[in-house]
């Protein structure tokens, strides 16, 4: 399986535009905004949760917090476990939710953070060799508030160019005598984009990266009023042009059947080359283009 099938594998969540968003992200332990329903849907899958990144205040995105505090202090499991919230510094909505959670939750038993996020931070999550972090980046979306997408990043090495093809035992005396260094260059690989509610992302944030989970509001550019939301040949010329390995449309708008949605989306992925590498968030199912089945294709909304 390649990675970004593992990475697509391991993500539960729901999004339906205007509604409830939410992703939780099981093998880096990240839940990636919190719209209502998640904890009721999460179950004792919430006390896995170690940190949560919200991309901005719009209550389709923070209203499931207050439920998630709570039920992390009192359902069955491990009340004890400390819970990071990062959210956009300048957002006072999510302000405005921080200040009802802190009046309302009484004691907690565990210790909740809020972390101020701006873009260009970056949230260690695993030290050492294998290093992965969040980067967190600026989205085009509120023109209130700073939103924020998030990166998960693993620092990696790869072999320098110059020495492909080269034999192995050959390589494997460079680095004896010379040390890794020698041989390889050190970069950052995205394993994982979240960005929110936006416009299309910038290209380089995006470039390259396994799983890249974007906006697709709206299936057509004109049905779109202002300049908040995606539309999903945006993202999907984004898409192959970044060259990313997946893709999952999220935030659909409910206006549009799910017939209709899986219609505009493989028409577009064809027009784009994009068939073999695009899946849609439908509420809370994930749906690979690439699957064919009769009951992928009904007009169920
Ligand atoms: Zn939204
Ligand atoms: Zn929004």
């Amino acid at each position: 399986m390649s990675l970004a099938n593992d990475i697509l594998d391991n993500i539960t969540g729901y999004s339906k535009a205007m509604y409830s968003t939410w992703f939780y992200y099981k093998s880096a332990r990240l839940l990636f905004d919190a719209g209502e329903g998640v904890a009721s849907s999460l179950e004792n899958f919430i006390f896995g949760a170690e940190r949560i990144f919200i991309s901005h205040g719009h209550h389709d995105h923070i209203g499931g917090l207050p439920g998630i505090i709570r039920a992390r202090s009192s359902a069955r499991g491990d009340k004890q476990k400390p819970l990071t919230i990062y959210y956009p510094e300048d957002d006072a909505l999510v302000q405005v939710l921080r200040d009802y959670v802190d009046k309302v939750s009484g004691r907690l038993e565990y210790e909740l953070t809020w972390s101020a996020a701006k873009p260009g931070d970056e949230i260690e999550l695993r030290g050492g060799d294998r290093r992965s972090f969040v980067r967190a980046f600026a989205t085009p979306h509120s023109r209130r508030a700073t939103s924020i997408g998030y990166k998960l990043m693993e620092h990696r090495r790869r072999l320098k160019p110059e020495y492909e093809g080269t034999d192995k035992d050959e390589i494997a005396q460079m680095v004896r005598e010379h040390g890794r260094e020698a041989v390889t260059d050190e970069y950052d690989h995205s394993l994982l984009v979240y960005g929110g509610d936006s416009m299309p992302l910038p290209l380089d944030e995006v470039r390259g990266c396994e799983v890249l989970m974007h906006d697709s509001t709206f299936l057509a550019e004109e049905e779109r009023g202002n300049e908040t939301h995606a539309a999903m040949e945006d993202v999907m010329r984004l898409a192959a042009e970044a060259d990313v390995k997946m893709l999952l449309l999220i935030h659909i708008s409910s206006r549009y059947a799910k017939g209709q949605t899986v219609k505009a989306a493989r028409k577009l992925a064809e027009k784009y080359g994009m068939a073999q590498r695009t899946a849609l968030i439908l509420y809370r199912n994930i749906f690979l283009l690439s699957q064919r089945g009769a009951n992928n294709t009904g007009a169920e909304k």
